[in-house]
């Protein structure tokens, strides 16, 4: 059998003039552009024009506005346990391209990597997956023995309680694949120890994609020795063991969530890092934030990186005055020559609209500043061409003027 068919006659139809995006290679059928046709739940569907060419294979999902999702433009390719290994091989084999200094990493990144709907992180001897769309929730089992083949590791855990499974008509499920034992575990990152729960963690566990800018804001607190810091929804605490391992005279650190503030705390210590020299507050940003302005308190340098305000464009509006409010405080609580570290992980806000509503912010706050530096994901979370939704993490570095 040459692959072609699949196994499968199933097959959608678009309506005239929707073909464009998938010529591009964008991985995504809306329900919108779909004339006719369906499939079983992530079912493989052969794609095709208004002409009925062939234009992909890919995952049908009954319920989602993104009614099926790409895993191949090459029409000879099957769908089968063979091409989730490669693609699983590649994908890990990619992150060799990378310099990465931890051995906690993601080793698939969705579409970027070829698989919508599959996030794999990989910390120390455990894997941990997202499967997020009806596609890669069908080939579970094959995508795990792939993982596990490709990795060597015994140890696989679901954690695909996230509520973008809601939007496929799925459950949100959590719970060892793999292996079994302790859900603990101790990640080393830039030489800095940092324990995380892959259970009871936000998504996998840990945000891994701010990795390289905790390192950058190490090396801006060396290099500026400073005295105050203000590190605001701090989870585990990354950026406040950057800091204190910079030599910041005293760190504030807030969160809404007590587990994450108990964690960031057993950081501080495993990094035998003074934590007499922090404050963890257990309170809400936005309310902490104007406390500080009007007690007067002003810091060397901030970190502002919220949870995602806007997860798709139709929430930006909303979101834009929410994150403009908060820079706009960030920016009056510096000091002069202070220094703003402030991010957007929200796939609905361009890196362009975050920098005008991060400028505007600033007019707001009758504060100017100098934007020293752009910042992005980690490599190990890459964007490609083909899909430039997957630029969601985007952050700023400015430096309050005199
Ligand atoms: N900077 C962190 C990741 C931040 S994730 C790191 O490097 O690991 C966003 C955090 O914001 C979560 O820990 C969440 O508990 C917290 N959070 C969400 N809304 C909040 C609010 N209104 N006030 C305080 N913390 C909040």
């Amino acid at each position: 059998m040459g692959g072609g068919d699949n196994g499968v006659m199933k097959s959608i139809r678009l309506h005239p003039g929707k073909e464009k995006s998938l010529r591009r290679k964008h991985p995504w059928v809306f329900d919108g552009a779909v004339a006719r046709g369906g499939a079983d739940s992530g079912e493989t569907v052969r794609v095709e024009s208004h002409e009925g060419r062939f234009l992909a294979w890919a995952a049908f999902s009954p319920r989602s506005r993104i009614r099926a999702r790409v895993w191949s433009f090459d029409e000879a390719q099957r769908i089968d346990a063979t091409f989730f290994s490669d693609r699983i091989a590649r994908s890990i084999q990619a992150r060799s391209f990378f310099d990465i200094r931890s051995d906690g990493l993601r080793l698939v990144h969705g579409e970027s990597d070829g698989l919508p709907g599959l996030v794999v992180d990989r910390y120390g001897d455990v894997l941990v997956a997202q499967f997020t769309s009806c596609g890669t929730e069908r080939w579970k089992q094959v995508i795990t023995q792939a993982l596990l083949d490709h990795t060597g590791l015994t140890q696989l855990y679901e954690r695909s309680d996230a509520s973008v499974r809601q939007l496929e008509g799925l459950p949100e499920v959590k719970g060892w694949l793999s292996g079994s034992g302790s859900t603990e575990r101790v990640i080393s990152e830039h030489g800095w120890r940092l324990a995380l729960d892959i259970d009871r963690g936000h998504k996998t566990g840990f945000y891994l994609d701010q990795r390289e800018n905790r390192q950058r804001f190490f090396q801006w607190t060396r290099h500026r020795r400073f005295e105050t810091v203000l590190n605001c929804f701090c989870y585990t605490g990354g950026f406040t063991v950057a800091a204190l391992a910079g030599g910041a005279g005293h760190v504030t650190s807030v969160d809404s969530s007590g587990p994450a503030l108990e964690q960031a705390r057993a950081n501080v210590r495993l990094n035998a890092l003074p934590l007499d020299r922090t404050d963890m507050l257990d309170a809400d940003v936005n309310a902490s934030l104007r406390q500080f302005l009007a007690q007067g308190r002003r810091f060397d340098a901030i970190v502002l990186d919220p949870p995602k305000l806007a997860p798709t464009v139709a929430h930006a509006e909303r979101a834009a005055r929410a994150y403009k409010d908060l820079n706009r405080l960030g920016l009056q609580l510096l000091q002069p020559g202070g220094v703003l570290f402030t991010f957007s992980c929200s796939g609905g806000i361009s890196a362009d609209l975050f920098h005008k509503i991060v400028a505007s912010a600033g007019t707001d706050a009758e504060v100017d500043a100098f934007i020293s530096e752009r910042m992005a994901g980690a490599p190990d979370h890459p964007m490609t061409v083909h899909f430039p939704e997957g630029e969601y993490l985007k952050g700023l570095v400015l430096v309050r003027k005199y």
